[in-house]
C-alpha cells in the first residue's frame, strides 16, 4: 500500500508545488477580498463585491428577467442592449399550410393561444415543409416568435362580438390557402364557438376537446370527458387548454399575407362587455390574479382586497392543501399555468413548482416579509412587509381613490 504524506515539506522533491488557493486569489480582484479574515488569518473572498464588479467591468450580468436584455457597461457609461435575437426561420415555398386561429383577446395571445400555435407547428413539421399561418384578429400580437410563418392581419374585425364576420374570415382563409388543418382553441366564443360555426357552415367534422395533437393522430375527450376518441386529424381541430406545448426555439418569419377582410352585415350590435364576477373566471383566462400563499393568515382582508381590485383569486399548493382555498385556484406545475397581465403574490415563497405556473406573466408583484425569496427575485415589483398590514394599506388607498373619484 502506498501512503502519500500530504504534509511533505515544500520543494522536498525539487519540483515547484502549486498553491491553488493563492492562484485563485491572484485571479480575484483585490477589492473583492473584503470578506474579512478567516480563522487561519487568510483574507476572505466576498462574492457579492465580486458580482458588483462584474457589472462594472463590462462583463455580462445574469439576466433573470427573461426579457432578453443584457446590461452592459462600457467604460463608465452603462447602456442597455437587446441580447442578439436568433434569426427567424423562413419557409419560402411551403409544401402545405396549417391555419391557426388564436383568440388573442385584447391583442394578447393567451397561454392556450400559444399552445394551439404549438399544435399547428407540430402538424406542419410532421408533414415536412408545412407552414403555419396565423389568423390574427387581435392585429397587435407578434405571432412569428410563437411559431407563425405567415400572419393574416384581420385586425379590422376588431374586438367586438362579430361571430359571422370572424367565421367569414376563417372560411375566406380556408378558400385562399386550402390548409391541411385548421386549429382553434376550444374555449370561449371566439375559439370553441367559432370552430363549431365553421364546421356547421362547411359541413365538416370537427375534432373537439383535443387533448393531444400529433401528425397522424388526435385524441379527444368525449362523453363528458369520461372517454377518449383517437382519430386521424380532420380538417378542423379544436384543442383544449393545457393540451399542447408552445413553440420553443428560433422564431418564425411571421410574414404578412395580403387578405381582404370580408364584410358581413349581420345586424348584430355589440353593446359592450357585461361585467363578470372575477371569482367565476377560470384561472387560465384571468387577466389579473391576487394569489395567496402560506404567509397569508388574514383571509378576510385577502378576499376584501381581491374584490376591491376586481382580481381573480389564486393560491399556492400549501394553501389549497390546507383547505383555505379551493383546489381549482391552485397556480403552478400541478395546478393551472396562468398568464394574466398582472400577478400579485402575497406570502408566496416562489417554489419552482409555483414559478412554473407564472412563467409567461408580464408583471409580477411580490409581497413577503422576506426580501430574498425566489418570488421576490422573479418579481418586477417587490414589497417587503407583513401581508396583512400591506393588504390593509392597499385597501385604504383604493377606498381613498374611490372617494376622490
Ligand atoms: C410534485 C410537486 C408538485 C407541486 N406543485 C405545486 C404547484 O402546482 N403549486 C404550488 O404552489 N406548489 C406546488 N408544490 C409545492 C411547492 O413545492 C411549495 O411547497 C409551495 O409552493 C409553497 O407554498 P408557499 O409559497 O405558499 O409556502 P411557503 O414556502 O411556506 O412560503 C410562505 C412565504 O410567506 C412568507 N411569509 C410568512 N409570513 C408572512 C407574513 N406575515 N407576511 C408576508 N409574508 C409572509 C414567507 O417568508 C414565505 O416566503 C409542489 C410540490 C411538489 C413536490
Amino acid at each position: 500500500m502506498t501512503v502519500r504524506n500530504r504534509r511533505r515539506a515544500p520543494h522536498a522533491t525539487g519540483t515547484k508545488r502549486r498553491n491553488p488557493r493563492a492562484e485563485r486569489d491572484i485571479n480575484r480582484s483585490p477589492s473583492a477580498m473584503t470578506g474579512g479574515t478567516g480563522p487561519t488569518g487568510r483574507r476572505r473572498y466576498d462574492p457579492r463585491a465580486a458580482r458588483g464588479q462584474m457589472a462594472d467591468s463590462g462583463r455580462r450580468r445574469l439576466d433573470r428577467s427573461g426579457r432578453g436584455q443584457t446590461v452592459v457597461s462600457m467604460g463608465s457609461a452603462a447602456t442597455t442592449q437587446s441580447a442578439a435575437e436568433p434569426r427567424p426561420i423562413v419557409i419560402d415555398q411551403p409544401a402545405f399550410y396549417i391555419l391557426a386561429v388564436p383568440d388573442c383577446a385584447d391583442g394578447r395571445p393567451s397561454s392556450q393561444d400559444r399552445d394551439i400555435l404549438g399544435a399547428a407547428r407540430t402538424l406542419a413539421d410532421a408533414g415536412n415543409g408545412g407552414a403555419v399561418v396565423a389568423l390574427d384578429f387581435g392585429g397587435r400580437a407578434a405571432l412569428g416568435p410563437l411559431g407563425a410563418d405567415r400572419v393574416i392581419d384581420t385586425s379590422s374585425v376588431g374586438d367586438d362580438y362579430t361571430p359571422e364576420t370572424r367565421m367569414a374570415c376563417v372560411i375566406a382563409a380556408i378558400d385562399l390557402l386550402a390548409p391541411a388543418h385548421v386549429v382553434f382553441p376550444d374555449a370561449g366564443i371566439n375559439g370553441g364557438d367559432l370552430a363549431r360555426r365553421v364546421a356547421a357552415e362547411r359541413n365538416q367534422p370537427l375534432a373537439t376537446h383535443c387533448q393531444r395533437v400529433a401528425g397522424d393522430q388526435v385524441i379527444s375527450r368525449v362523453d363528458g370527458t369520461k372517454s377518449e376518441v383517437y382519430c386521424t386529424p380532420p380538417l378542423l381541430i379544436a384543442v383544449d387548454a393545457e393540451s399542447a406545448e408552445p413553440v420553443a426555439g428560433a422564431p418564425r418569419e411571421g410574414r404578412i399575407i395580403e387578405f381582404e377582410t370580408p364584410e358581413v352585415d349581420t345586424g348584430i350590435r355589440d353593446l359592450g362587455p357585461v361585467p363578470v364576477d372575477p371569482a367565476s373566471i377560470p384561472l387560465a383566462e384571468a387577466d389579473f390574479i391576487l394569489a395567496a400563499g402560506n404567509g397569508v393568515r388574514d383571509w378576510e382582508t385577502f378576499h376584501e382586497l381581491s374584490r376591491a381590485l376586481g382580481a381573480s383569486e389564486g393560491a399556492s399548493r400549501v394553501v389549497c392543501d390546507a383547505g383555505d382555498m379551493p383546489r381549482d385556484r391552485q397556480v403552478g406545475a400541478s395546478g393551472t399555468i396562468v398568464n394574466p397581465r398582472c400577478y400579485v403574490a402575497v406570502g408566496i415563497s416562489g417554489a419552482p413548482q409555483h414559478l412554473q405556473g407564472i412563467t409567461d406573466v408580464e408583471n409580477v408583484v411580490a409581497i413577503d416579509v422576506k426580501a430574498n425569496t425566489p418570488m421576490q427575485k422573479r418579481a418586477d415589483l417587490g414589497v417587503v412587509g407583513d401581508a396583512s398590514t400591506i393588504m390593509k394599506a392597499l385597501l385604504r388607498r383604493l377606498e381613498a381613490k374611490h372617494e376622490a373619484a
